[in-house]
């Protein structure tokens, strides 16, 4: 039962620090965003230190909530839960974590459980928290000061509730600098020694370094979009943009494809690649590796005459938020440009924005630009999202990143 909505600020005096909220400015809060805005409270009460937990209360002092408070991040409160009642505290992680993966274990068969994402952040209820399980390690990355707060309690549940052999910490994301928070990475709880793990996607082997890879190690978000490439590649040369350690190469060539080149700037990471690939038997005389800038890359080809029946783009992020859009619609448009002209007729472009400053619209409409300049027509045969353990909460559209489109040249 929810309890009777309290005054303000006779309660918010009495101890437990609290935020209240402007009544202009409450209104995305009540309608299940789980972010408050430093614009949007008019009082704080309490001193709280960075991470503590805060009772959000409305101008009218009902308490709606209890978060985490960021002293120096814009997004000053991040909501755990609205049950006022409910404590923050290990069983709450223990809970959340629970339930997380209970989501997952009705929606991903055995072999996807083992390399999945367990967490989700904010669409599991768990702002700043992302875990990631490579077999019997899972990966533990913290992004906000709420998170920081409460990092024992969260390794110690993601071990209880996974029994996994090692947590291994990659708190190394650039937004922590936002929360005030230091990089920090490495085992904490269990040890491990040999940091390349291995997982089994849809029938592959990927080797997954938790140490070195980038973010967690692997773009599982990609799972069941490198599994659309497979079925899309018999016979097919494939160009694999940002090949990263071959997920899609892979992909490709578990499908038929006749030859892939893979493009990536990263040396350590095509060599990964290279090692999956030998991992899994596939002929390495039908893959390319080019370690380059996609982007001189792509014009090289085109200059030597190069084309190709399918090509994969599936670049970093070039817009963290919109205020990057412009300069990240400009290189959106120019690889989906090269890639048009690199494309036969009749063949297929796989093309994606992880971009949380690009909406699935705003992407569309940069790829249409492309095939114009290039004098293409094409038809979109599908649109693609992260895979499931990916989730997106209706209310939290920030949380869309990953949009991409299968397109059929003419
Ligand atoms: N498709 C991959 C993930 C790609 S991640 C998978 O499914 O696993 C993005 C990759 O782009 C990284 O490997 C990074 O090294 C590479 N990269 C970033 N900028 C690049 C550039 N300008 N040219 C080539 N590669 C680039």
């Amino acid at each position: 039962m929810r309890p009777a909505p309290e005054r303000a600020p006779s309660r918010i005096t009495g101890g437990s620090a609290a935020v209240v909220l402007n009544p202009e400015r409450e209104r995305s809060l009540l309608r299940g965003h789980p972010w408050v805005f430093s614009g949007a409270i008019d009082q704080v009460h309490g001193d709280p230190g960075s991470g503590a937990t805060v009772r959000i209360v409305t101008a009218e002092g009902q308490t709606v909530g209890l978060g985490a408070y960021s002293p120096q991040s814009q997004i000053r409160v991040r909501l755990w839960t609205r049950d006022a009642a409910s404590a923050i505290d290990g069983a709450f992680f223990r809970e959340r974590l629970r339930a997380a993966i209970e989501r997952r274990r009705a929606l991903l068969g055995s072999e996807s459980l083992a390399a999945c994402r367990l967490v989700h952040g904010e669409a599991d209820g768990l702002p700043g928290v992302v875990a990631d399980r490579y077999s019997d390690v899972v990966v533990l990355q913290l992004t906000s000061a709420g998170a920081e707060h409460w990092r024992d309690a969260i390794a110690n549940a993601i071990e209880a509730e996974t029994g996994c052999r090692a947590v291994y910490e990659r708190s190394d994301a650039e937004v922590r600098e936002l929360e005030g928070l230091d990089a920090r990475t490495g085992a904490i709880r269990g040890t491990l020694v040999e940091t390349r793990v291995e997982i089994v996607e849809h029938g592959i082997r990927y080797r997954v370094d938790v140490a070195r890879g980038q973010k967690t190690g692997f773009y599982l978000d990609q799972r069941d979009n490198r599994a659309r490439v497979r079925d899309l590649s018999r016979d097919a040369d494939v160009l694999n943009c940002f090949g990263y350690t071959g997920g899609f190469a892979l992909a490709a060539l578990a499908g038929g494809a006749r030859s892939v080149v893979s493009v990536d700037s990263s040396a350590e990471a095509l060599a990964l690649a290279r090692a999956n690939l030998e991992a899994n038997g596939f002929d390495a005389s039908r893959a390319e590796w080019a370690e380059a800038d996609v982007f001189q890359h792509l014009r090289q080809l085109r200059d030597a005459g190069r084309s190709f029946d399918l090509v994969v783009l599936d670049p970093p992020k070039f817009a963290p938020t919109a205020a990057h859009a412009d300069r990240a619609a400009r290189a959106y448009k120019d690889i989906n440009l090269l890639a048009f002209r690199l494309l036969r007729h009749g063949g297929v472009l796989v093309t994606f924005s992880c971009s949380g400053g690009v909406s699935p619209d705003l992407f569309q409409k940069i790829v249409a630009g492309a095939a114009v300049d290039a004098g293409s027509q094409a038809q979109v045969l599908a649109r693609l999202q992260a895979a499931p353990d990916h989730p997106v909460m209706l209310a939290f559209p920030e949380g869309e990143y990953l949009k991409g489109l299968i397109l059929k040249r003419f």
